[in-house]
């Protein structure tokens, strides 16, 4: 074994460190809960840290003092350690990283980078895209990370906070993100998106079998309706219908705003996502298709073996060729969706012509 290091990814609920070689091999793993917020901003989250990485020489059989260690945070990383902004890791948030590691670790040496950044340098060397230049990396989890590659190179941005983009703005009038702002795409498209669509939509009267099942409106979970939808349950299958819509309305901006080659897909959510993947993917068909050039997405090299594309689509993920995407989008009306604005007045009325006609669908018709 040569070129050992360290890696630890420190998320919203789980903090995992792993031994990996050069070619990106992991030969061992130790993972701790993420702890609560505290008053010492990074400080419990260093001793986590520093306790993940004495598990896994545990776990690994041998003393790793001597290896250099990378950590990945989720939220606003600086380009010197320190970490701004940080909703789905309060109790790191505004400390700075960099200062708070290197006393914690000692004598080693400690690089830091935002988890997606670093996930997406790891897909571009060693995993899904490589020898592709212009991709976007988009990480399912709590939120949504995001690591742009350009030119082959890392977007990092002016300050380094380049790649926020589960805090883009898809509905100003949405509800309120940890952030700080109204309907970021991450209220929408993350685990945290489904767990607050699954929950308004049982108290909304949908989802009936699972309410009755769970016995509470308010006690149903994302990965309750992700069980439902794997097991065939329709009224489920059309909540992930709808976060498969949001996520792909992002994917979409992203491909306005970068024009990549690829997306690569990393993360999971609640409850694993067989069936919200395969519902995100053939809607991301439905919203990519006949608009330019035809894109790829593929899967995360490592972390997301479970997901699966469409039925039909090829083995690796879609390759939506215009033809055939846009034949989908003819099939197929995208799900009904909330398109009342804050006002109450439904956005497509006020367009007229044929978009007035395409919004006489019934849950707009009603509402
Ligand atoms: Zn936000």
């Amino acid at each position: 074994m040569t070129g050992l290091t360290v890696g630890v990814d420190v998320g919203g609920s789980k903090v995992l460190a792993v031994l990996a070689d050069a070619e990106g091999a992991v030969h061992a793993e130790a993972r701790h809960a993420t702890p609560p917020h505290e008053d010492a901003p990074g400080v419990v989250v260093a001793d986590t840290v520093a306790g993940a990485i004495d598990d896994l020489s545990r776990e690994a059989g041998r003393a790793l003092d001597g290896l250099p260690v990378g950590v990945g945070l989720p939220g606003m990383l600086d380009r010197d350690g320190v970490l701004a902004v940080s909703p789905n890791l309060p109790s790191a948030s505004g400390a700075d990283m960099a200062a708070v590691l290197a006393a914690r670790l000692g004598g080693r040496a400690v690089v830091l980078a935002n988890d997606a950044d670093a996930a997406a340098v790891a897909e571009h060397r060693l995993g899904a895209a490589r020898g592709v230049d212009e991709f976007v990396l988009v990480t399912l989890g709590t939120g949504i990370g995001g690591g742009l590659v350009v030119d082959g190179r890392l977007l990092r941005g002016a300050h380094g906070y380049a790649g926020e983009i589960g805090h883009v703005v898809v509905d100003p009038s949405g509800p309120r993100c940890p952030c700080g702002r109204r309907g970021c795409w991450e209220r929408y498209a993350s685990g945290a998106g489904v767990a607050r669509l699954a929950r308004e939509a049982a108290v909304s009267g949908r989802l009936a079998s699972l309410v009755a099942e769970v016995g509470d409106p308010e006690a149903v979970r994302g990965e309750d309706v992700t069980h439902a939808a794997a097991a065939g349950d329709r009224e489920a299958l059309a909540v992930l219908d709808e976060v498969g819509w949001w996520l792909a309305l992002g994917l979409a901006n992203l491909a306005a705003i970068l024009d990549p080659g690829l997306f690569v897909l990393g993360g999971t959510w609640p409850g694993t996502s067989r069936v919200g993947s395969a519902g995100a993917w053939s809607t991301w068909w439905r919203q990519s298709s006949g608009r330019g050039p035809a894109r790829s997405a593929r899967r995360c090299s490592r972390r997301t073996r479970s997901g699966a594309p469409p039925r039909g689509s090829p083995r690796g993920g879609p390759r939506p060729g215009p033809r055939r995407a846009r034949t989908r989008s003819r099939r197929r009306a995208p799900p009904t969706r909330p398109w009342r604005s804050r006002s109450g007045r439904c956005s497509r009325r006020a367009l007229g012509g044929r978009r007035r006609r395409a919004c006489t669908r019934r849950r707009c018709a009603r509402s």
